[in-house]
């Protein structure tokens, strides 16, 4: 059977000034393989964390969807909202960057990480027992005492931990992150990277990782997904994607974080302001910042082409860019 998530020409629309549409996603399609990690990278506009949104059912007031999402071969999008609901959370959990405003600040951590279990009506030993085991996964030290801690009396790299808990509490087979370590110290972030990798690997879980953080991402994704202004640009193994890139914009993005490139280069920062959706260039959208832009760029949207085995890139030129 087929991936866990297909994402078929999603479009998400919101309403702009003076009654107009603005197109945030245009036309976004691709996978999510079983037990495999995805980076979804772009700068801010690029629609990555919209698409994230609709895939967990929850856009912002006002938009509209259309394409499909299928998530085991059902879509999403046509689904009702108590179908929605039920799969957000427990299938498919999510990891935000702010455990703060995802977590109850009410409530013990050991309620919060329990509610899901409790909710199955299992016994409340059974619960707690689960309890500790999901904190203890998520590599809280001292589950049974932190477990009755409230959310503000644990670190940031704890509180992420427990947001983790509470995410695996429904044995979800999809984790979305979304800059899960952006609001963490760089050690912090690396051991919170890493705990993920590790749960996903053990767990044989498939995650969907959205950053704009490019070293993030090639540190624990198998594929990458780069998103440009609504649209993807380039799809592709992360390793084959970030050594040679097949689009001009990964190209830019590389070389403007030198340690994926060297640890010692200088980086290049990437030329020029990125396009927003309701503003975007027409024809290609990066013709403004590419170096390599032409006549036919500025005229003609570049469709997503197969243009090395697995590799796909939207660039009218991109053999020039993959090279000999
Ligand atoms: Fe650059 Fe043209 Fe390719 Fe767009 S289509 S990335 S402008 S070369």
């Amino acid at each position: 059977d087929g991936p866990p998530l297909r994402i078929d020409g999603l479009v998400v629309d919101l309403p702009g000034p003076r009654g107009t549409r603005v197109r945030v996603v245009d036309g976004v399609s691709f996978d999510v393989p079983r037990a495999t990690t995805v980076g979804l990278i772009g700068e801010s506009g690029s629609g990555k964390t919209m698409t994230a949104q609709a895939i967990l059912g929850l856009p912002p007031e006002g938009a509209t969807l259309s394409g499909r999402l299928l998530w085991h071969g059902e879509d999403l999008i046509a689904a009702d909202p108590p179908r929605r609901r039920a799969v957000r959370g427990r299938e498919i959990a999510m990891i935000f960057q702010d455990p703060l405003a995802a977590l109850n600040p009410t409530q013990r951590i050991g309620r919060q990480v329990g509610e899901i279990p409790r909710r199955d009506r299992l016994p409340r030993a059974e619960v707690s027992r689960r309890v500790v085991e999901l904190l203890d996964r998520a590599g809280v030290p001292e589950p049974k005492r932190r477990m009755r801690a409230y959310p503000h009396e644990l670190s940031g790299g704890l509180r992420q931990r427990a947001m983790i808990a509470v995410a695996l509490a429904g044995k979800p087979s999809l984790l979305l992150a979304d800059e899960p370590t952006t609001a963490l110290d760089v050690t912090v972030q690396s051991r919170i990277l890493r705990l993920l990798a590790d749960i996903q690997e053990t767990e044989g879980l498939s995650m969907l990782l959205v950053s704009h953080d490019l070293r993030v991402v090639s540190h624990v994704a198998e594929r990458v997904v780069v998103m440009y202004a609504g649209r993807v640009c380039e799809r592709g193994p992360a390793r084959d994607v970030l050594r040679r890139p097949a689009h001009p914009y990964t190209a830019a993005l590389v070389r403007s974080v030198p340690a994926v490139r060297t640890r010692t280069a200088l980086a290049d920062p990437l030329p020029g302001a990125p396009a927003t959706p309701a503003n975007r260039p027409a024809g290609c959208a990066f013709h403004p910042r590419c170096p390599l832009a032409r006549a036919r760029c500025r005229g003609e949207v570049p469709a997503v082409r197969e243009v090395a085995p697995g590799r796909w890139s939207a660039c009218h030129f991109a053999q020039e860019v993959l090279g000999p």
